[in-house]
């Protein structure tokens, strides 16, 4: 069977149900767009590839659904005000577990249960489905803590230890969503839609169905050095462009092209710096500032008091 008009009802179909089961967005990629492509001939690292979990896969189906704006905003905002119920000393951790579980568990698991309701329907069909997690892994070894499993001894990039020197998810579901015309990725090293900016999680359906791809982003969406307020937010400054020579790792290239559109990321973040944020520092903001200062698709309400400064800032020098 072949790409084309014949698969065109099944690939409506599948993404009828995606909307249907509570996909905000969906969107269809080729296979031919995880070939290594430019500027940087970013390649998926070996054993992320859909063909290392499907051998064969032709599309990839990225589906999305967008955190609530007021569900990131709140407790960021709620940190700097008087909780009269919560105690001052747990008041950051509450924030920060509240916001993960409508902010982040709840996206995992129902793009979960759509890509299983999806990948059933594509084997109705005779054809082969995969899914995955929507966010990294935590397994268990032994007595070990996470920082001892992915990091390694202070300092080393040691042998036998993952480069990314935190947990990895299986498969890049933010590729995905680039390669299937969903989004491009942000200075924020985050996939912004025209839809919801960054505020959306992901996931991925691999299947052997020649789905009909739909058209890659032709405008930028990110605003770029027009911008910036991203990393200016990041109390960690753990996101760097790739091509910061001050930032040197396995992920830098020699130039990030502006005009072009980051079907790859142009940006990197340092993820031990990012989890870390809390220590010696318990009052540092709730996780989530590089995405809750962005001013795509429109200027973020009811921010904390420093994002707020941030954002009046940078829309004075825009007016000026
Ligand atoms: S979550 Fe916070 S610390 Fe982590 S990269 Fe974003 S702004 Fe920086
Ligand atoms: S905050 Fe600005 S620079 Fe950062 S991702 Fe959003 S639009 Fe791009």
């Amino acid at each position: 069977m072949h790409a084309g008009r014949d698969m065109e009802p099944l690939t409506q179909s599948l993404k009828e149900l995606a909307l249907e089961r509570g996909a905000a967005l969906v969107g269809v990629a080729s296979i031919d767009r995880w070939a290594p492509q430019p500027p940087y001939g970013d390649a998926a690292p070996r054993g992320h590839h859909p063909d290392d979990f499907l051998p064969g896969t032709q599309a990839v189906i990225s589906i999305a659904q967008p955190i609530l704006n007021p569900v990131l905003n709140a407790p960021a905002a709620l940190a700097d005000e008087e909780m009269a119920m919560i105690p001052d000393h747990v008041k950051y951790a509450y924030l920060e577990t509240f916001y993960n579980r409508v902010g982040h568990v709840v996206h995992d698991y129902m793009l979960e249960f759509i890509a299983q309701v999806i990948g059933q329907r594509l084997m109705q069909h005779g054809f082969e489905a995969m899914i995955f997690p929507t966010t990294g892994l935590h397994p268990k070894v032994g007595d070990l803590s996470d920082i001892e499993i992915w990091e390694g001894p202070p300092s080393a990039q040691a042998e036998g230890f993952s480069p990314f020197r935190y947990t990895y998810g299986p498969f890049s579901h933010r590729h995905a969503a680039t390669r299937a015309g969903l989004g491009e990725f942000g200075y924020n090293n985050v996939v912004l839609t025209p839809e919801f900016g960054p505020r959306q999680r992901f996931n991925s359906i691999l299947t052997d169905a020649p789905l009909v791809p739909d058209p890659l982003i032709e405008e930028p969406i990110c605003l770029r050095d027009d911008c910036n307020l991203c990393q200016a937010a990041c109390i960690m400054a753990c996101i760097t462009l790739r091509d910061d020579p001050a930032v040197q790792d396995y992920r830098s290239v020699e130039h990030v092209d502006r005009q072009r559109i980051f079907i790859d990321t142009p940006a990197k973040t340092d993820p031990t710096l990012c989890r870390r944020r809390r220590d010696g520092k318990p009052h540092s903001p709730i996780r989530g500032d590089c995405i809750r200062v962005c001013p795509v698709p429109k200027a973020p309400t009811h921010l904390s008091r420093r994002l707020k400064a941030l954002l009046d800032t940078w829309q004075a020098a825009d007016a000026g």
